[in-house]
């Protein structure tokens, strides 16, 4: 009866009863009607405690509530908050950072994180193992650090010849899928050479792909090792009809934007063209 919330405010104000959030993350768990969540139990014989809103499951006498096993266990956070902060990062295409949530919800700086934290940690794809096919891009990034002064003779210093504009810096890979929602999958990697390079294409990449890159070097050898390949020189231009790398520098400036730790490791889903739902009850339950 309950129409879902379709904007920001409608968000807040549908989610600030505390009974109607809890329900709700209670569909969202158990579409089927709840279940014991030990393993190997998953019992549906279960009694509701309404005073302390929890279960205890008839098979295995365990008290269980709607928190455990999920993202928001062992946190006070009500679902009045979690719920907003889900669906403020669901929906917002350029990220949100911890200082903007905070604003939103009514929450501390350092919670937000921790939501935001956890809340990620949930978008995440649970299966790192499949391979990206159809349209695929190929794109590195540099996260964190400083430009730092020189502590030992010659190192760092910014006179042309020994200054290393990337010094302190991590090196993010990142490999797209183009699609809706696109997918990526991001990592740290110590260098972008061939030989740190190739090996994650070829772990997360189907053969006979189609892959495509900017100019830097080490990527023209992806046609011999089985991949259909085209780059973009970015010195001459962006986009050249299917030759762009669009989606993933659009997961850069998301990434950028929302990143806390440089030694992040993370994939998500993007959406292109829009908002896409990004919560499921697997995802929840994970
Ligand atoms: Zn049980």
């Amino acid at each position: 009866m309950d129409k879902t919330p379709t904007t920001l405010l409608e968000a807040v104000t549908y989610f600030s009863d505390p009974d109607r959030a809890f329900a709700y993350a209670v569909k969202l768990r158990w579409p089927n009607g709840v279940a014991c969540p030990r393993m190997g139990c998953g019992s549906a014989a279960v009694i509701f405690i309404k005073t302390r809103k929890l279960w205890r499951c008839k098979d295995c006498s365990r008290q269980f509530t709607v928190k455990v096993g999920t993202i928001f266990e062992d946190s006070p956070i009500s679902f009045c908050k979690w719920l907003p902060a889900i669906w403020i990062l669901a929906n917002t295409k350029n990220g949100t950072s911890s200082h903007e949530l905070a604003r939103a919800l009514g929450v501390t700086q350092k919670t937000a994180w921790f939501m935001l934290h956890r809340i990620r940690e949930a978008m995440r794809d649970g299966q790192p193992a499949e391979q990206f096919k159809g349209e695929v891009e190929v794109d590195e990034t540099y996260v964190g650090g400083r430009k730092r002064r020189a502590t030992k003779r010659g190192e760092g210093r910014d006179n042309r010849k020994g200054y290393y504009p990337f010094e302190g810096k991590t090196m993010v890979f990142g490999i797209a899928e183009r699609g809706r929602p696109s997918k990526v999958k991001a990592m740290v990697l110590p260098d972008r050479k061939r030989a740190t390079l190739f090996p994650h294409i070829r772990a997360n990449v189907f053969p006979g792909t189609s892959i495509y890159s900017d100019a830097w070097g080490p990527y023209r050898g992806l046609p011999s090792v089985g991949y259909v390949h085209a780059f973009i020189d970015h010195w001459v231009t962006y986009c050249e009809g299917r030759v762009h790398t669009n989606t993933i520098e659009n997961f850069w400036s998301c990434f950028k934007r929302t990143i806390v730790s440089p030694a992040v490791v993370y994939e998500r889903w993007l959406g292109e063209g829009g908002a896409q739902p990004l919560i499921t009850a697997e995802s929840l339950a994970g």
